[in-house]
């Protein structure tokens, strides 16, 4: 019933899924969302993302940014960061994910979507037909608009939970 809200995975953040069984698993391009995926929303890249995404591309793995955001917000944020990027990307459109798969030179079944938010990341991955990890929001004490929306996220989420989706999702990711 909620199939095309399931990702294929859930983690509690960018930092805990294993990317070494990703790697094992053939993925070698990875799209992240930037707002609340990466940083807070809004805010610039930190030490320990730019880090990351040096471990990431270490890892042989290809990365392209898949933002909503303007072209100025996103490339203030790749500063110090050497990946791709997509803007003003207007997910779930799948349009932004064919071109961040184009410019990773990658196969879909290669590729994986990371994102926080269930009705846009996930449900255009899962539309354009790629694996996705959904992870929880980078927490704000503010609040926010869209905060009814995350409150559906966390029913069809226990929808996931108790499927076989996300039994068989826990197992590569966390
Ligand atoms: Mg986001």
């Amino acid at each position: 019933m909620f199939d095309k809200f399931f990702p294929s995975a859930y983690a509690k953040s960018v930092f805990h899924i294993d990317y070494k069984n990703l790697y094992a698993m053939g993925i070698r391009g990875i799209i992240f969302d930037v707002d609340n995926t990466l940083v807070h929303h809004g805010d610039d890249a930190t030490k320990e993302i730019e880090r990351f995404l040096e471990d990431i591309h270490d890892m042989n793995f290809k990365t392209v940014l898949l933002s909503d955001n303007s072209e100025e917000r996103v490339k203030r944020f790749v500063r110090n960061i050497d990946t791709a990027y997509v803007y003003d990307a207007k997910k779930p459109a799948t349009d932004g994910y064919e071109k961040a798969v184009s410019l990773m030179g990658i196969g879909k079944e290669e590729t994986i979507m990371v994102g926080d938010q269930m009705f846009v990341d996930i449900i255009g991955a899962n539309t354009y037909g790629i694996r996705s990890v959904l992870v929880s929001p980078i927490k704000t004490h503010r609040i926010e608009w869209c905060g009814f929306k995350r409150i559906i996220e966390k029913v069809i989420l226990m929808f996931f939970y108790i499927s076989n989706a996300g039994r068989e999702g826990k197992k590569y990711v966390c």
